[in-house]
């Protein structure tokens, strides 16, 4: 079989070396990426009626010249002609922009074909393109291509027809007939080619179709496999559980779980007790009760006789787990210690002897876990909190750590389920969809930021009942000095409102860490009633008795941002409120307000906030490890993604897949990644 990877692209007639430099910047090297280097959208030239057509459409119509051209010139080269056309019932005018040279071709009763801007309340058409005659259905949809350099779009086109006419025929199918039948989809060379020169609406919608369930499968089958494989490499402890003492501590809680933590609970637990390694994803928005499922885990690796290890992104956010797991565990008899860059000397190298030696049974802490000298005795559970800021690559270090242990990342982020299967394609996830009972829901206000007296007052009533309250500032980054002028010059304001009444605290990133740390301290003591601070403290920290959020500049946060801050409050049982202080300017702006007054949950939330910025957006930074899709669109086309993702994991467990030639393509596509010999993926 011809290879088409392997033939230079200045086979195709009409492609010198010049022209190959220059396709060469747009990755085309070969008739294989030619013929797969599809359009990035559509230009749609199809009639429209003009009773349906918006003002300012880009609109094609069909007409009949109604009137002599008429044609003025101003300025030194610039000319306007003007015509009417009589299309369908509509008298409408023509303009052409510096085209004298038309006046001559255009006749009267001549029927023309012309593309450009409606202009609905003079009913003129400012004319973009156009051709003499009626028009024609063929070029209904021109494919736009994304362009580097010299080559132009028509030229491209020329090239991809040529590149058809000699090789279409040698464009191999990768999809078995079996599923290609059960989806009835076009065969790889007709889906290609209708991208490129689509016939009709339907013919478009056929071949992306085709194209967007392989391009799904073939990176699902690519998790499922790298899945497969680590499972199968990863030498992991099988955890002899003593479920007695997990019931027994289950039992001991002041609360009884949640259904959502029981099945969640279980799921890990079979993973412990599995010979392969735990790689699981925990998700479960602000305050489902993440932490008493970490305990859990972390006890029963304990009962079968190894050590656990809890690693979260900041030293707050240790100290809080550290507290809370103490608590939980420490009645059962678990010994737990703290290890941040603050623990230091003497106490830092007992602490380390006592680890390895096993007499520390559960170790909480930054990331400085897993960099530093540190040895556990026998390590068997690893788990990450807020896993997301921990970034792709470190999740991976972290997972090839020690001896195999079990791996579980938490995360207070829901992901949108099409980020999940996708991002963490090769990891099993596990959601908390349910909140405790008797949960408040926190009431949100959206409030113009010259309402800001009111919303001080307000905060002054709830503070007057002993409560505590939050006021953030924007921060982009920690040494930014604006921001954190922000931050202190807000606090100075409240400081000033407050005086002699309640006590101001200030919290910003360019704090020393002591220094947040004692701030955090005074807060959760109420010994401060109101923490002015920039984000950091979105994550996980816990003061039940703060029952007021008020966000400065409410625009500027992504909409999942906005909620995890928003869940620093209504965690005790008194009513909690937040007020997003905003004067959004878009209309996108005003829309996420409005959403975050109106939603509480986290997952639906997540799926806006995606809708809205799009994927690239929603981890912040680039290198979040989301795939690149060529025709796909994981927002658009999740159904389709799912349908892939199920597929491949069946493709993958069976044994017909391993073995039928049927299959052959995508064995041959899943050697040549890598993944089967345990090669890393990107
Ligand atoms: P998160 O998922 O945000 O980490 P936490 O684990 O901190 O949530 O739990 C939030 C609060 O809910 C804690 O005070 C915790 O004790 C409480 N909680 C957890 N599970 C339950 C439950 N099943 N019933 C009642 N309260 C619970
Ligand atoms: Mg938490």
């Amino acid at each position: 079989m011809t290879d088409l990877f392997a033939i230079p692209v200045t086979d195709i007639k009409g492609i010198g070396d010049e022209t190959a430099v220059q396709l060469s910047t747009m990755g085309i090297g070969s008739v294989g990426d030619l013929l797969e280097y599809v359009p990035y959208r559509y230009e749609d030239y199809r009639l429209k009626d003009l009773a349906e057509a918006e003002h300012d459409e880009r609109v094609t119509v069909e007409g009949k010249i109604h009137s002599a051209p008429s044609l003025m010139f101003y300025g030194k080269k610039k000319s306007r002609l003007n015509v009417r056309l009589l299309s369908g019932s509509y008298l409408i005018q023509a303009t052409f922009f510096n085209q004298p040279y038309l006046k001559k071709k255009l006749n009267l009763q001549d029927t023309i074909t012309v593309t450009g801007k409606w202009d609905k309340n003079r009913q003129i058409i400012t004319v973009q393109q156009y051709s003499l005659g009626q028009h024609t259905a063929k070029g209904d949809f021109e494919p736009v291509y994304s362009l580097k350099g010299s080559v132009k779009n028509q030229t491209l086109r020329k090239f991809i027809r040529s590149a058809f006419e000699d090789y279409g025929n040698d464009i191999p199918e990768n999809l078995p007939g079996s599923l290609r039948l059960q989806y009835k989809l076009l065969n790889r060379k007709e889906a290609l080619f209708n991208l490129h020169f689509p016939a009709a609406p339907s013919s478009l919608k056929q071949a992306r179709r085709r194209m967007v369930y392989e391009e799904f499968l073939l990176f699902q089958l690519k998790m499922q496999a790298l899945r497969k494989f680590e499972r199968e490499h990863s030498n992991g402890i099988s955890q002899n559980y003593d479920l007695n003492k997990i019931k027994e501590f289950i039992n001991s809680l002041p609360f009884p779980l949640t259904d959502a933590q029981k099945r969640v609970v279980n799921e890990i637990s079979a993973d412990m007790k599995s010979p392969y390694r735990m790689n699981r994803l925990l998700q479960g928005d602000v305050g489902s009760g993440k932490t008493v499922v970490a305990a859990i885990a972390l006890f029963s690796t304990i009962t079968a006789g190894y050590q656990g290890a809890l690693m979260v992104p900041t030293e707050i956010l240790a100290e809080q787990h550290a507290e809370s797991l103490s608590e939980l565990l420490g009645t059962a008899g678990v010994n737990t210690a703290l290890l941040t860059s603050s623990v230091k000397g003497k106490r830092r190298k007992l602490l380390l002897e006592k680890l390895q030696e096993g007499e520390i049974d559960v170790l909480i802490g930054t990331h400085a876990l897993i960099q530093e000298e540190v040895n556990f005795k026998n390590l068997g559970l690893v788990i990450t909190d807020e896993q997301h800021r921990f970034g792709v690559q470190q999740r991976r270090v972290l997972r090839e750590k020690g001896e195999s242990p079990d791996v579980l990342f938490m995360t207070a982020t829901p992901i949108p389920r099409t980020l999940a299967i996708t991002v963490f394609g090769e990891m099993d996830v596990s959601i908390i969809d349910e909140m405790p009972a008797g949960r408040k829901t926190i009431e949100t206000y959206w409030a113009k930021q010259d309402k800001l007296e009111r919303v001080l007052g307000f905060m002054e009533k709830e503070l007057s009942q002993g409560r505590q309250a939050y006021v953030i500032c924007p921060l982009i980054e920690e040494s930014d000095k604006l921001d954190v002028q922000n931050a202190i010059d807000v606090h100075a304001q409240l400081e000033f409102y407050f005086q002699n009444r309640y006590k101001t605290g200030l919290m910003h990133g360019r704090l020393h860490s002591d220094e947040k740390d004692e701030v955090m301290k005074d807060f959760s003591r109420n010994e401060i009633q109101v923490l002015v601070s920039t984000t950091v403290v979105e994550v996980g920290v816990n003061v039940p008795n703060a029952t007021m959020m008020v966000i400065y500049d409410a625009e500027r946060f992504g909409l999942s941002q906005l909620h995890q801050l928003r869940g620093r409050v209504g965690r005790g049982s008194s009513q909690s409120y937040c007020i997003l202080l905003a004067d959004p300017k878009t209309d996108v702006g005003k829309e996420r307000m409005r959403i975050m007054a109106e939603t509480n949950d986290g997952f639906e939330l997540s799926e806006k906030d995606l809708e809205l910025r799009g994927p690239g957006d929603f981890f912040g930074k680039k290198q979040s490890g989301l795939p690149e899709f060529k025709v796909a669109d994981m927002i658009h086309d999740y159904r389709a993604l799912e349908v892939a993702r199920n597929d491949a994991q069946n493709l993958i467990q069976g044994e017909r897949f391993w073995q039928d030639p049927e299959y052959a393509e995508l064995r041959g596509f899943l050697e040549q990644t890598g993944v089967l010999q345990g090669e890393k993926l990107d």
